[in-house]
């Protein structure tokens, strides 16, 4: 088993996470087989109970783990399904240490930040890539060299790299801000960033710069001379257009055997011919397509960042460009008739809709219109979990005739709780009723669009939900002409509802948009990207 640590100095936001899933890409790409961890120095035990406007999507794993969005970029990238157990913080590891403290596991010892915060980080690091079964595990270590709260985790690479020697490579990537007239490259911030890891007995094997232009050879000898890496373990990261093209910048400049070499391991040729060709697609799009995102935190688009991707992947494969309106929902208050209004001018000039998940009754009447508007004017929609429910919400109302149907989440005295907490799910815990989590196997109808789109009649979707479709409701809404082309196992829950009489009207409870890879895009994306397609062309005669 191989590791290599990945820091980030200077400050946040630098890329750290599409530098690590690169790497990880490009070493699987040559042969090995890779996982990854992502390490956050903050106390929450997970990233379940996190505001997505403070800190972007809550991305959701196979077994129900609620985690840093970074698990999602790995998972894309590389192509693989991580667990929970791949994302530690500084909760988990404190909540660990406390329990066996509290069981009596230290037999009467002082129990420390060193050595046992330290020993149970690195256990857990070992752990984790050890049972993963890899060839390598790539650890990125998230917050910047120099935080306090950092410390516990870089102490813990040293110590893993003195123990392990030639299995651990220690990757830093840092920023070269290029100022004045003349345009030059400065390193200073990045020499004082590594000057911090040596203070602390780290010397990186490698250094990627990221810059807004390819580093000139003269800054990266001085980076090499200065922070004491050789001038060949100096790469750069410059911007480029797309994320997706970093593995084959990083790839050109020598990356994958550079660390190959570096973990004992011999050359291997570097497969990265269809990633080439989905790069390419991305960047020489035919035409542009507009959807319409409306949602509640379009803030920050990190907090729909797993959205964004699928749309990419999916716009790779119809040979268009997705042009994503985000649009806050209207919210009910003085203003919210004009609000309406623009909505409405907003909507006419997208050629799909995506109502995404969410939680909380803000925007939830503004997104019933926005619904309703897709229903009326055939207008490609796609609601994914709370935009399944309020889609059922919609047409409850307006199609059956059920006034003020709504869900008991935001409307506990509706005279129609067309969506509520079934039985099983009220299992209470600290945050409320408990969550359904997680990979479930959902039931496909032949002869249904969901049918067409998946080509399966069993899929696994993640999930992360209180509420479903009330199962008193089913017939009449099916009767009314939603049909529930996917059911759950159990045959209780409903997973896909579609409107019969529509081009493509289709909801899920589940989040197709966490399993969307490059070169396999969620069916349900595409479908709606491909609907979007025909009617655009539609719309132009
Ligand atoms: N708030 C809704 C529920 O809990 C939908 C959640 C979601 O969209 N992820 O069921």
């Amino acid at each position: 088993m191989k590791y290599i640590f990945v820091s980030g100095g200077v400050l946040s936001g630098l890329g750290k996470g599409i530098a690590t899933s690169s790497l990880g890409l490009l070493l699987k790409r040559s042969g090995l087989t890779v996982t990854a961890i992502k390490v956050d120095p903050y106390l929450n035990c997970d990233a379940g109970t996190m505001n997505p406007y403070e800190h972007g999507e809550v991305f959701v794993l196979h077994d129900g783990g609620e985690v840093d969005l970074d698990l999602g970029n790995y998972e894309r990238f590389m192509d693989v399904t991580l667990g929970s157990d791949h994302n530690i913080t500084t909760g988990k590891i404190y909540r660990s240490v406390i329990e066996k403290e509290r069981k009596g596991d230290y037999l009467g010892k002082t129990v420390q930040i060193i050595p046992h915060i330290v020993q149970e980080i690195k256990n857990t690091i070992t752990n984790v890539g050890k049972s993963s079964g890899a060839n390598v595990c790539l650890v990125e270590l998230g917050g910047t060299v120099g935080d306090m709260e950092s410390m516990p985790f870089l102490e813990a690479a040293r110590q893993l790299q003195m123990e392990l020697g030639k299995d651990v490579v220690f990757i830093h990537t840092t920023l070269i801000p290029i100022m004045g007239v003349v345009g030059e490259q400065k390193t200073k911030p990045t020499q004082h960033s590594v000057k911090e890891l040596r203070s602390i007995g780290i010397i990186p094997d490698i250094i990627i710069g990221r810059c807004s232009e390819p580093l000139a050879q003269s800054t990266k000898e001085k980076i090499s001379l200065f922070c004491n890496v050789p001038v060949e373990a100096v790469f750069t990261a410059h911007d480029v257009s797309t994320v997706y093209m970093v593995p084959l910048l990083l790839h050109e400049q020598g990356l994958t055997d550079h660390v190959r070499d570096l973990l004992g391991l011999k050359k291997n040729r570097t497969e990265l011919k269809a990633w080439g060709e989905f790069v390419e697609r991305i960047k020489s799009p035919k035409e542009t397509i507009k959807i319409a995102l409306v949602g509640k935190y379009t803030g920050l688009k990190d907090s729909y960042i797993s959205h964004y991707k699928a749309f990419e992947h999916s716009g790779a494969k119809s040979g268009v460009n997705i042009e994503v309106v985000w649009i806050d929902a209207p919210e009910r208050g003085p203003h919210y008739e004009e609000e309406l209004k623009g909505l409405m001018k907003e909507l006419s000039k997208v050629h799909g809709i995506l109502v995404p998940g969410g939680f909380g009754v803000r925007g939830t009447e503004g997104k019933i219109e926005a619904i309703k508007y897709a229903r009326e004017n055939d207008v490609p929609f796609l609601g994914i979990c709370l935009g399944l429910q309020l889609a059922i919400a919609e047409f409850c109302r307006n199609v059956i005739g059920l006034k003020g149907a709504s869900s008991t989440e935001f409307d506990e005295n509706t005279k129609y709780p067309v969506v509520d907490i079934l039985p099983e799910q009220l299992r209470v815990t600290q945050m409320g009723a408990s969550m359904r989590l997680g990979a479930q196997k959902c039931k496909i109808n032949e002869g249904t669009l969901a049918h067409e789109l998946y080509g399966k009649t069993e899929i696994f979707e993640r999930h992360r939900h209180r509420y479903e479709v009330n199962p008193e409701y089913i017939d009449r809404i099916q009767e009314a002409g939603m049909i529930f082309s996917g059911i759950s196992e159990d045959n209780i829950k409903m997973e896909i509802g579609e409107l019969k009489e529509a081009q493509y009207h289709i909801g899920c409870q589940f989040h197709p948009e966490f399993l969307s890879r490059p070169e396999r895009p969620a069916p349900l994306f595409l479908g709606l990207v491909e609907a979007a397609k025909k009617y655009k062309r539609s719309r132009e005669g």
